[in-house]
């Protein structure tokens, strides 16, 4: 990258606002110049926006008219490196700039002068009247004497409410300051020592640290519990060894608590987080410390890709796999991929871990794209589970229970022995279907072409498209009889209700992500769980992403074929991914585990590659299946959907662009629909998707462009646009 330019008082410079302008637009530099990349406040019509330098003015304007840059805020200017990452995330998703920057400044008030918060440090003054709870927070300072605590600190390490410090604070014998808010982060020592690695690890940590610098991208499989973590730490202290930072991505915010606890037990203090659960302030603290180089790591969602790193060393992608890293609204980009895009860009590495990988990192792998580390074996004691079916076909169960015999008393087994028995269903809510037996009409969502599932905790019925909810009628919405409404089909709600009466002796939990008000609650509930506080724990997705459990020796996955109905390319792949992520939670520590799925289809090849473990085979076919049609990873597709309040006009406007599609003709893309898409409503908007088929190498995003660039779209009509779709919905 060449350097940065300066430019001196009145020249004229580019500015990228978060405005959705389709351009920069020209300023005058401010008194004291500015650099290339400073952010800056401008003026924009009666407002003051937040802007970025972005290269010398155009120069088109009559030179007296263009206005001056207000001021340049005290940040780290963004690097050159993150205006073309920029840059480049916009051509590759077909976004603008001015959302693109809107990504990079997650975080409020970047321009406000320094905010200040309250410290507590001993005072001078004697307590006359103590109590046992005063004396636990004298205690508490007493013993940190250097350091001072926020007002939850203190309170939390002493064990006491807050107001039990305030009042020590007005008779002086806690002393309250001031301080600024954004502090740099506790410093994380790359010297401590890790654990000691077995030696498929220790030779797997070698591997990693050969020619670990430039950029390069690895792919860690290994089995769950075989210690990736591990493996990928190591990676971070050579890293922070360099004197560079490293980001850790995790798909879920609930894994973030006991990933966190580790890096605080091998480096010696905690790292930055940046997810939706982080508080604002916290999240400009972030933002700020990432940028002037006071965090040494980061762990965080997608978004933290974009945080202004000074110096990033390295990006680990755990549960590589998992499609929580494509953001499906908003920016439409998948964060393993922008993760390999920003290393190459600033000569990092990568590590995507998982122990299930995409096809698409299986295949870069198998190429030689990305160098390949695997562990074979499980840590310690523990081995893999044993894998058997139950064929539902040979057990009798009434339509309305969904444990078959031959599980129940799997269970029971487990309950008396006092381990943890794990039941998986892969749905959220009570009950999938809300049927009326007068009528037959199932209950649907207003805005959405989507049933309504009946939600038992909230005691309402809720829509999984828009999130709508209502409260569950008594009567019919469609014929008006009352009392007819019935449930059809299990959620994890009727499961635990199923469970708690078939094992009464037992603690049966529910883990599911909306049964939590906040993520500090759902940690709480993990970690309790795994402490072993039930017996039969009833989870949805949520359970099969990387928690520990360490009494679990059972999983019973209820319905195995959920994931095989989706006309979805990727339904055999992500059944396998998650069956045998939910299988890997078991028998975690010394004691072995079992994994068994219902299947009503016990000979369906997935199922079957499921319980052979054959994984090799299982990717190969996968491999020659999509090569042949021509999908990713060995093709290019684009799902472009069209929505409007009126259906024949998201139609029509389908059915233009279909014809008129010579750009992509011209580079060998086919251009399928339109037609209605699977979801054809979503909050009263009608939905008509065309899918963009291309060879790999074909440049699709310049077609893409090309193509749209012909219509004027009505307003009235949203177009979206998803290179490499996840999902077909
Ligand atoms: P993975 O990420 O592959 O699922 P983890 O890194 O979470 O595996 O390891 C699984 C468990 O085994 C964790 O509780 C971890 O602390 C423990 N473990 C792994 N490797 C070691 C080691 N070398 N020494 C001690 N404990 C280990
Ligand atoms: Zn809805």
């Amino acid at each position: 990258m060449p350097d940065p330019q300066f430019f001196n008082e009145g020249d004229l410079v580019a500015v990228l606002t978060s405005q959705p302008l389709d351009r920069t637009l020209d300023y005058k530099a401010p008194e004291g110049g500015c650099w290339q990349g400073a952010f800056v406040e401008v003026p924009l019509g009666p407002r003051k926006v937040l802007g970025v330098v972005w290269q010398s003015g155009e120069g088109d304007f009559d030179y007296a008219k263009v206005r001056s840059v207000i001021r340049v805020l005290d940040v780290a200017p963004m690097q050159q490196s993150m205006q073309t990452f920029l840059r480049r995330v916009s051509d590759y998703t077909l976004t603008s700039m001015s959302v693109m920057l809107r990504l990079a400044t997650r975080a409020p008030g970047l321009g406000d002068p320094p905010s200040m918060q309250h410290v507590y440090r001993m005072g001078a003054a004697e307590v006359l009247r103590m109590t046992s709870a005063r004396g636990r927070v004298l205690a508490v300072l007493e013993e940190f004497g250097g350091l001072s605590f926020t007002l939850t600190e203190l309170a939390d390490a002493a064990g006491v409410t807050s107001s039990v410090v305030k009042g020590l604070v007005k008779l002086g014998a806690v002393a309250q300051e001031a301080t600024p808010r954004d502090v740099p982060f506790p410093w994380l020592d790359p010297m401590l020592p890790g654990k000691t690695l077995s030696r498929e690890q220790a030779e797997a940590a070698a591997q990693l640290l050969t020619n670990f610098d430039g950029y390069g991208t690895t792919l860690l499989k290994g089995v769950t519990g075989s210690g990736k973590t591990e493996i990928y730490l190591e990676a971070i202290a050579a890293c922070l060894e360099q004197g560079k930072q490293a980001l850790v991505l995790l798909p879920e915010i609930a894994l973030t608590a006991e990933f966190l606890t580790r890096v605080e037990a091998r480096f010696g203090g905690k790292p930055a987080e940046w997810h939706s659960g982080v508080t604002m302030t916290e999240r400009r603290r972030a933002w700020k410390m990432v940028g002037q180089g006071d965090a040494q790591m980061v762990v965080g969602a997608r978004s933290a890709l974009f945080l202004p790193f000074q110096n990033l060393g390295l990006i680990v992608v755990d549960e590589e796999h998992d499609t929580g890293y494509k953001q499906e609204d908003g920016v439409l980009y998948n964060a393993r991929d922008m993760a390999v895009l920003r290393a190459s860009l600033i000569q990092a590495q990568v590590v995507l871990a998982s122990a299930t990988p995409s096809l698409e990192s299986w295949v870069n792998a198998k190429a030689g794209k990305y160098r390949w580390i695997e562990l074979k074996s499980r840590y310690g004691q523990a081995v893999m589970p044993d894998m058997r079916i139950i064929d539902m076909r040979g057990e009798t169960l009434p339509g309305d229970r969904w444990i078959s015999p031959s599980l129940q008393s799997m269970v029971k087994e487990r309950i008396t022995a006092g381990e943890q028995a794990l039941l998986f269903i892969n749905r959220r809510g009570y009950a999938p279907i809300t049927v009326c037996r007068a009528c037959g009409n199932q209950v649907g969502c207003d805005n959405c072409d989507a049933r309504m599932v009946e939600h038992r905790f909230l005691k309402r019925l809720m829509c999984h498209q828009c999130g709508e909810t209502k409260p569950v009628p008594s009567v019919c919405p469609t014929c008006e009889v009352e009392g007819r409404l019935a449930v059809v089909g299990p959620g994890v709600e009727r499961l635990a209700e199923e469970a708690a009466s078939l094992f009464p002796e037992a603690r049966v939990a529910v883990l599911s992500s909306d049964m939590f008000g906040s993520a500090r609650a759902l940690k709480a509930q993990i970690k309790a769980l795994s402490a072993g506080e039930a017996d039969v724990i009833i989870g949805t997705q949520l359970v099969a992403k990387g928690h520990n459990f360490p009494l679990l020796t059972l999983v019973g996955v209820i319905d195995a074929d959920l994931g095989l109905q989706g006309s979805d390319m990727r339904a055999a792949e992500r059944t396998f991914q998650l069956m045998r992520q939910v299988a890997g939670r078991a028998g975690r520590s010394d004691k072995p585990g079992v994994a068994v799925m219902q299947t009503h289809q016990p000979e369906h090849p997935v199922i079957r590659a499921i319980l052979a473990g054959d994984e090799e085979a299982f990717w190969q076919a996968e491999a020659v299946e999509r090569e042949a049609a021509g999908v990713p990873p060995y093709g290019r597709l684009a799902g472009i959907v069209l929505s409007s309040t009126d259906p024949q006009e998201a139609f029509d406007v389908g059915q233009t662009m279909a014809r008129n599609c010579l750009p992509l003709t011209n580079i060998g893309a086919q251009v399928f629909g339109p037609a209605t898409a699977p979801i054809a409503r979503i909050r009263g908007r009608h939905r008509v998707r065309l899918l963009v088929k291309a060879q790999k190498s074909a440049p699709i995003q310049a077609a893409l462009g090309e193509w749209l660039a012909q219509f004027k779209l009505p307003n009235s009509l949203r177009l979206s646009i998803d290179i490499d779709p996840q999902s077909f919905y």
